[in-house]
């Protein structure tokens, strides 16, 4: 699909209230693209929903829609991990419900979609249009009994298995719902005048906000003509927040569990060289998201950062699966390298998927002149998919499943390649075992994997099928 992003991030959320809501939610999508490049949309309520979703980037999505008015917002971006890529799966979703209707941004991904879309429909007569499991949370909060929407989002959670962040705007409320395991972020902003829920808080700065807290795994968090104020919880889990949100998804500028991501990037850089120091003239990161773990790098071994890979910002993004040889034009087109007259290189970068990425970065950085070329990788090797929501490639497609890290050394041209370990990750993002998912390094998913989910999970698990 993308061109040459090796992971792909699922959705971005976000909901305001303020005067001219729906402007200040379709501001924050922009800061949310990274998040979701295939769709976009937004709805507002004054009285009466409104409603505008099309495919394509925010600005496109928005360059000519009527004005959404009224004092409450939400807006979606989307790349479809479930469902796919069609207009009619494009967020956010609105279904009339007995409490009035209800619109719903979903950042995740439900495991049990397939048997929730054929128990609705069976026992409810509620049949989906789209294929996406977003639609199927607002299904469920339409069929659900209850005179509350806690109520209701509670019953939706005992039926709904997998991640999700939400955020509902139900008239005159705007409702955040994180899942029991936190794995996908959320948060509380303020704004100057009124409040904003997003995935990410580097959306509240683009809205002249701040970051006020995340909203908690398991919590309910109502936004009301008043402000924010506590909705209920849901039943308590094991938490298992997502750590490539940490290595890759999150922007540098977005603060998780009061940390800049960028300074938690630059601690997994500083761990990776005190795990795998090497002799060497000069570090370089792969812009732009190794950038922060390269100066950690250099930090904790005293080898000076310096630029390297300068980014062409302007290549335009393709929906196609390349060929190799594609590939390694579109990277050509992508980086540029300065001249590194006979430096011995240690070239960081986030993650390695299937290596095809790296390989013709390696190439371009031995073409500048680097005499050797040292890969350390800020993320232990993938070794599993991701079902939680992240797209990243079938386990065959791996090359962690295929080769040690000599082989991988020799398959991107490096001299030597090595990635930080678990524990060393765990330490630089002070996660736990027991709180974080690790599931696409070690194979332990947070979610016991039942026979009555759905067909996709299978798939994603087995490797079958690619999504
Ligand atoms: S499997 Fe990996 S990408 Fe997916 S939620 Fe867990 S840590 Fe994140």
């Amino acid at each position: 699909m993308s061109s040459t992003r090796k992971v792909r991030d699922e959705c971005g959320v976000i909901g305001v209230h303020s005067p001219d809501a729906a402007n200040l939610a379709i501001l924050g999508l922009h800061a949310l693209q990274h998040r979701g490049q295939e769709s976009a949309g937004a709805a507002s309520f004054d009285g009466v929903i409104h409603l505008h979703k099309a495919m394509g980037l925010v600005d496109a999505v928005f360059a000519e829609t009527p004005h959404l008015p009224g004092s409450w917002a939400i807006g979606h971006n989307r790349y479809s991990t479930s469902g796919s890529s069609t207009s009619i799966n494009a967020g956010p979703f609105m279904q009339p419900t007995s409490l009035g209707p209800v619109v719903v941004a979903h950042n995740g991904n439900i495991l049990n979609a397939a048997v929730l879309a054929g128990w609705l429909r069976d026992t409810y007569g509620l049949v989906a249009e789209s294929a996406s499991d977003s639609e199927l949370l607002a299904l469920l909060l339409r069929a659900a009994p209850g005179d509350t929407w806690t109520e209701r989002i509670r019953w939706m959670a005992s039926h709904a298995r997998g991640s999700y962040s939400l955020i509902l705007l139900a008239g005159e409320r705007l409702i955040g719902v994180r899942d029991p395991m936190g794995n996908r972020p959320l948060a509380l902003g303020r704004l100057r005048d009124g409040w904003a829920l997003a995935s990410e808080s580097c959306a509240f700065s683009l809205l002249g906000g701040t970051p006020v807290r995340d909203v908690q795994p398991g919590e309910i968090l109502e936004i009301n003509a008043v402000g924010p104020a506590p909705a209920g919880r849901l039943e308590p889990t094991r938490h298992a927040f997502c750590a490539f949100e940490y290595i890759y998804i999150a922007r540098p500028d977005t603060m998780l569990a009061g940390r800049a991501v960028h300074s938690v990037r630059r601690a997994i850089g500083e761990q990776l060289g005190r795990e795998h120091p090497v002799l060497a003239d000069l570090v370089i990161g792969v812009p732009d998201s190794g950038t922060s773990a390269a100066l950690g790098y250099s930090t904790a071994t005293g080898l000076p950062f310096g630029e390297g890979l300068i980014k062409n910002r302007y290549v335009g993004r393709t929906f196609i699966q390349p060929a190799q040889a594609e590939r390694e034009r579109l990277i050509r087109m992508k980086f540029g390298a300065l001249p590194l007259g006979g430096k011995r290189v240690v070239l960081v970068d986030d993650s390695i998927v299937r290596g095809n990425t790296l390989r013709p970065i390696v190439t371009l950085v031995r073409e500048a002149g680097a005499s050797e070329i040292h890969v350390r990788i800020a993320a232990p090797p993938i070794t599993d998919p991701c079902y939680l929501g992240v797209d990243m490639a079938q386990r065959g497609e791996l090359i962690a499943t295929r080769v040690d890290e000599a082989g991988m050394a020799a398959h991107v041209g490096a001299d030597s390649l090595h990635h930080i370990s678990v524990d060393g990750l765990l330490e630089a993002i002070r996660g736990t075992r027991g709180d974080t998912c690790l599931a696409c390094f070690t194979g332990q998913y947070p979610l016991r994997l039942e026979s009555e989910q759905s067909e996709a999970v299978a798939e994603a698990v087995t490797g079958a099928v690619q999504r």
